[in-house]
């Protein structure tokens, strides 16, 4: 950054060399690589190995002799290359990624997509199915019941679409080898309302699981994903959600790691998901507790203070302002409210919100005997130039004499960086404009260190925050996005003025506040055992992958024939369905009967499709008393989470009504009183279904 805020972007060069990849090499010595045809040239991609610990990642890199040099180019950075280069990526990613598994061997069971850039891995496993012998149709269908997608952001700027004109040239035939038409391919990732080929599009198609990142955004992600199940009202339709968790070993500070080895005992690694053995930290004596997160917080002063040093000796900038920027970062003084926001810098996250009101500010850090710390960090996106503008602001305030030291900006943010800040600050800052913040994980990394967060009640922090273990601020649903961002700055401010400035400097003769360090471990306590990458993983393991595997064998068992009878069933429905209604045969109820039995009949035009094809169902949600409030199940995949509702399957009682439909019928006796809203609907059935409305055909009375 320079003295005016403005933020530059500059890539290093890596030298595979000094990386900690190795090249995959065959049998007789020469480097594993792949092809992949793009816009009528073979681009050749290369494999490399990373170990993370014991698993193996897999890179591939297009900078190979054989390459045309705008092909070499194609993995060259991440970030910065036009849609054109985008494509290509994805298209290496997707179509390379799935060659190069197979080139080492491998058969997943499963394919997890996160985000749409791999999606085109879709595209490869129908081509692979065609190639065995199957037609388009049933080749999808195997190819989706092996897929899972998970979505990581509502931000439209996440999810990449390509022109038909870019997506043909670079695919050119592709269709003739998968025996469709051209424009039958550019529909598995047609965007409902603009006439290009999207990757969410192409997920959402091509896998029959998918969901998002907390349960606010499995809500959102329905919602903006309504339009590919266009019968279904979005909270019904198949996107669920995981909540999303950190891995703890990677984030907890190593100072925690030997304070638990100490007073837990080293098991506490095996039991990260155990809450009765975290409820243990409440008996640690609060002294001993203090002083860890002392030391840690004292390490991240220490860290930050001397790369505000360095950056300031390299770009030779006057010490006396060094000197004020850095007054309150003091190891050997850990004692000063430290508030943290470090994260990229999207427009959406605001991080610059808590600035808005300066004479508040000023007010709030000027207290000679409570002071006040804000640090930031983060990056914007090159191409972010709002997102750039932020970041200025708040360096701009950091270059102010009377926000001097109170507010300061650290350059460079990386995963060093991040690394000190969520594991030492006091309170951590998640304010984003709900509800767009899908997660916002570095909540969680916080919490795990028994930091405080003081964050806007969206993402992972809805189903965190238990009124004990920090802040839950309430989004202000303003519409005009300016009031918004006062409401939200201001109630954010009030809890910081009024609660958590009071709490963190009642201090006893220890010199801690106790009030705070029972909180403190409360987050741990919380938080570790739900939002542990443990407990993420069992939960895509037991609601998602084994299913997905099941699933997928089922079809595909014996040769494929069920694959083959369900794609050509799908098609019969979907020919058949728009003449598919129900007509009400006995009045709705009002209420479920006390006592007795219910009765609802209803006639169903099948237009041809057999009564096995559909079923009919009576649904009860309830609507009064609500349920009782329990802690959220962190997943909707989970057997035992569950919508309130009570269901009923209406079943033909041989009877055909006078317009030729058949009449379905219901007697039972409903388990629950209440008050509830009633529906009768008629939908596809099929075993081979991997959600009942995957379909998106439904008709309600
Ligand atoms: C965890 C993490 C993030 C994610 O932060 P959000 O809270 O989701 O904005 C960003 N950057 C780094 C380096 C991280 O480790």
């Amino acid at each position: 950054m320079d003295s005016d805020g403005v933020q530059h972007a500059s890539n290093i060069e890596t030298d595979p060399r000094d990386l900690p990849v190795e090249a995959v090499r065959n049998a007789d010595g020469s480097w594993m690589q792949v092809t992949v045809r793009i816009a009528g040239r073979n681009v050749v991609a290369r494999i490399w190995k990373a170990l993370v610990g014991r698993v193996s990642v897999y890179l591939l890199d297009t900078n190979c002799k054989e390459n045309a040099s705008e092909d070499r180019e194609i993995t060259h950075r991440l970030y910065g290359g036009d849609a054109a280069v985008r494509i290509r990526q994805e298209m290496i990613l997707g179509l390379g990624g799935v060659r190069a598994l197979r080139a080492l061997g491998m058969a997943p069971a499963v394919w997890h997509m996160n985000e749409g850039h791999a999606a085109f891995l879709i595209l490869e496993l129908v081509r692979e199915g065609v190639a065995a012998g199957l037609d388009f149709a049933a080749a999808l269908e195997s190819a989706a019941t092996q897929c899972v997608f998970t979505t990581h952001t509502p931000v439209a700027a996440g999810h990449d679409a390509f022109d038909v004109g870019l997506f043909t040239h670079c695919f050119q035939d592709l269709h003739t080898e998968l025996g469709v038409s051209a424009e039958r391919l550019f529909d598995l990732g047609r965007a409902p309302r603009a006439h290009v080929f999207n990757m969410t599009n192409l997920a959402l198609n091509g896998a029959r699981r998918m969901n998002g990142v907390s349960r606010i955004h499995g809500a959102v992600s329905s919602r903006l994903c309504a339009d590919h199940w266009p019968e279904i009202p979005p909270e019904q339709n198949p996107v669920g959600y995981v909540t999303n968790g950190v891995h703890v070993p990677t984030f907890l500070a190593q100072t925690w790691s030997r304070f638990f080895d100490g007073v837990l005992g080293p098991e506490w690694r095996e039991r990260l998901s155990d809450r009765d053995f975290w409820h243990s930290l409440t008996k640690v004596p609060d002294y001993d507790f203090w002083e860890t997160a002392q030391q840690v917080k004292a390490r991240m002063l220490d860290g930050v203070r001397a790369r505000l040093r360095r950056e300031y000796r390299a770009k030779d900038l006057n010490p006396a302002q060094l000197r004020r920027i850095t007054r309150l970062l003091d190891p050997e003084q850990p004692n000063v409210l430290t508030l943290g926001f470090a994260r990229r810098f999207a427009t959406y996250k605001r991080a610059s919100l808590m600035l808005r009101d300066r004479a508040r500010l000023l007010r709030l850090i000027s207290s000679e005997e409570r002071p006040v710390l804000f640090l930031f960090a983060g990056k914007a996106h090159p191409a972010d130039h709002p997102g750039q503008q932020v970041l200025r602001e708040i360096k701009q305030l950091m270059l102010t004499p009377e926000f001097a030291g109170s507010v300061v900006f650290l350059e460079d943010y990386d995963m060093q960086l991040a690394r000190w800040l969520v594991t030492g600050v006091d309170v951590w800052l998640n304010n984003p404009v709900a509800p767009l913040e899908a997660s916002g994980t570095s909540g969680i990394k916080a919490a795990v260190n028994g930091r405080l967060n003081v964050s806007i009640l969206d993402g992972w922090w809805a189903e965190g925050f238990d009124h004990n273990n920090g802040w839950g601020i309430p989004a202000a649903d303003a519409q005009d996005a300016d009031r918004r961002d006062a409401l939200d700055a201001a109630a954010m401010l009030d809890a910081i003025e009024e609660e958590v400035v009071p709490l963190y400097y009642t201090r006893n003769q220890d010199g801690y506040s106790p009030e705070w360090v029972r909180r403190c471990k409360r987050a741990m306590m919380t938080v570790i055992p739900h939002f542990n990458m443990g407990r993420v993983v069992q939960d895509y393991a037991r609601g998602v992958y084994y299913p997905a595997a099941q699933h997928h064998e089922r079809l595909m068992r014996g040769g494929a024939p069920a694959a083959r009878q369900f794609s050509g069933w799908k098609q019969r429905v979907r020919e058949r369905w728009p003449g598919v209604a129900l007509r009400r045969l006995t009045d709705t109820p009002r209420e479920l009967p006390r006592a007795g039995m219910l009765n609802v009949r209803v006639a169903a035009a099948l237009n041809g499709l057999k009564p096995d094809d559909v079923r009919v169902e009576f649904v009860a949600r309830r609507v009064l008393p609500r349920s009782r409030s329990e802690p959220p199940p962190l997943s909707s995949f989970r057997t035992d989470s569950h919508d309130d509702a009570w269901r009923a399957l209406l079943r033909p009682n041989g009877e055909i009504d006078s317009d030729g439909s058949a009449v379905y019928e219901l007697q039972a006796a409903p388990p629950n009183c209440g008050q509830f809203a009633f529906e009768i609907r008629i939908f596809p059935w099929h075993d081979m279904l991997a959600h009942p409305l995957e379909m998106g055909l439904l008709r309600r009375l």
